[in-house]
Formats: structure tokens, sequence, C-alpha cells
């Protein structure tokens, strides 16, 4: 994998009708690459280079059917040399495979499912190593590559932001890219993270033991932007991010882009943010899963 990978972003006020001097841009890591899409790269990067010098040949990770981490993990694994395996959660997800799975596939990673009992355990050591009994020595990549590497990649994403954000908003998923960037970004510059769970409250404590001392301040979550659910969506959503393309030429993904561009609207309309604001939202990507072609407008 190349070291650094060029990202545009794009201003987007116009499409916001009354945003009071406050300007809005986009950090485009959605067109970095066209499947380790956005923060994945930057999460992958130093496991990678890990799994590397410690001389492993595979790599093993887990995720959900739709899991945009396990395309990653199979794309940048095959690409730097690495065979790869991906646990997946749910045994039901084996029958029908989804288009993500079936990707995986073509990029040479083994597709392991779990029950969700058995998939609740994949930090316990003993699971660990009962996996690595059944496909060989591996480095082993948490879930959503939710470790000190995958913080220290996500941090880089700070290199991308311009003088004179003076706040950055990103979607939530494990909060890995949130606590990794909150721990690079300059603590004056504000930070709001949307969670795309139901019931995300609980990320607060597990994003606040991510943080290094100096830097847990200016931050929040906004955790009601979830559309009933994880991946969950409405026709209100669908509608949004089609007019957010029209307007913009900029397609959303409905997991996690775009609840966090119709949080961003929410709090704009409700003045959230202060006149001025330079405000950069990072298109984290994930458009692989999108179910439809939402770009037709
Ligand atoms: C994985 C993912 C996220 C969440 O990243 P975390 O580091 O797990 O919080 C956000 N956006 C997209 C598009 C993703 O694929």
């Amino acid at each position: 994998m190349p070291d650094t990978l060029p990202a545009p972003v794009d201003e987007v006020t116009a499409f916001f009708p009354n945003s009071r001097g406050i300007r809005i841009f986009i950090l485009r890591l959605d067109v970095m690459h066209p499947i380790i899409s956005g923060n994945k790269w930057f999460k992958l990067k130093y496991n990678l280079e890990a799994a590397h010098n410690g001389n492993f040949r595979q790599v093993i990770t887990f995720g959900g059917a739709y899991s945009n981490h396990l395309i990653a993990t199979a794309v940048a694994s095959s690409a730097a040399g690495f065979s790869s395996v991906g646990i997946v959660r749910g045994v039901h997800a084996q029958q029908n495979l989804t288009p993500t799975m079936q990707a995986c596939r073509q990029q040479g990673m083994r597709l392991h499912f779990v029950s969700r009992e058995a998939y609740a355990l994949r930090d316990d050591t003993q699971f660990l190593q009962d996996i690595e009994d059944l496909f060989g020595n591996s480095y082993i990549i948490p879930e959503g590559g939710n470790n000190d590497a995958g913080r220290k990649g996500a941090g880089e994403i700070a290199d991308y932001i311009h003088q004179g954000a003076t706040h950055v908003c990103l979607p939530v998923g494990t909060g890995t890219t949130f606590a990794g960037l909150r721990n690079r970004l300059d603590v004056a510059v504000g930070m709001t993270g949307f969670t795309a769970v139901k019931n995300g409250a609980y990320l607060e404590d597990e994003v606040a033991r991510q943080l290094n001392d100096q830097q847990t301040k200016n931050w929040a979550l906004e955790t009601s932007c979830h559309f009933g659910g994880f991946a969950k969506t409405t026709p209100i959503l669908l509608d949004f991010i089609r007019a957010f393309h029209t307007a913009t030429g900029i397609l959303l993904d409905i997991v996690y882009t775009g609840k966090m561009m119709f949080g961003i609207c929410g709090l704009i309309e409700r003045n959230a943010f202060a006149e001025g604001e330079n405000i950069v939202c990072i298109h984290t990507g994930g458009l692989q899963g999108n179910p439809v072609d939402l770009s037709a407008a």
C-alpha cells in the first residue's frame, strides 16, 4: 500500500439554506481508493506494517456480513502480500452471501462464519487461540481495527484537515477513528461524532477510555441520528442522500456518512454551531455497502 494518498476537500456550504456565515467542507476520504475506502485505509496501515515486521504471512480479523472493514482488510492484505481470514458474525450469513462477502472471497479472503454467541468472544484469548489452531499462526486485527495501531493511523487524518478549520464532524462505529483523530488534532478544534448504532451513549465511555490525557477536551457524540439502528434506513434518509447527491455531486452511504450529514443539517438548523465556524465533515467512505444506487437523481 502507498504510504499516503491524496484526498480532496469540497465545499458544500451552498447545500445548507441558512448557514449564517458557517462554512461546511467535506474531506473526501471516499475517493482515496475504490474499495479500501476512507478511514479503513488509515486504520489498517500500521496494523499491516506490524504484521510485516512480525514476519506474519496471514491476517485474521472480524466483522459482519456487510462490513467495510472486512472488505478493506481483504483488499489491503492481498495487496500487501498477506493471506487473510475473515471471522463473520452470524452463521445465517453463510447461506446467502452478501455482495460484501462475495467481494471478500474474490480477494482471496477465507471466510469463517460463527454464531453471535461465539462472535461475542472475539477478544477472548482462548477463542483467538482456537481460531489460530484452525487457520494457522496469524496477525490478529480486532474488529474495526480497534487497537493502538488503528488509532495511530486514524490520527494521520489530522494531516488532511486544513488550517482554519474550527470543527470536525465524523461518523462513529467503534470510535477508533474518532479517538485516534482526537488524540492527534489540536484540542482547540472541536469534534462531533455521529453514532451509527441505536443507544450509542455507551460509546462516550469507549472513546474517553482511548484518549490521551491532554486530549480529553472539546468533543461530543450525537447519538440520536441512527434512524432506528445500525444499517437501518427510512425513506427520509434515502431521500436525503439522493437530494445531497443531486445538489453536491457527492454520494453518501446509508450506514455512516448519510446519517452524519443528516445530523449536521439538524445541528445547523438548531443553531448549534457559532457564526463563522469552519466545519470539516469527514466522508469516511463505505459506498461499497449501499444496497441500491442512490446516485440516480
Ligand atoms: C467503519 C466505518 C466508520 C466507523 O469507524 P470507527 O473507527 O469504527 O468508529 C465510519 N464510516 C465508515 C464509512 C466506515 O466504514
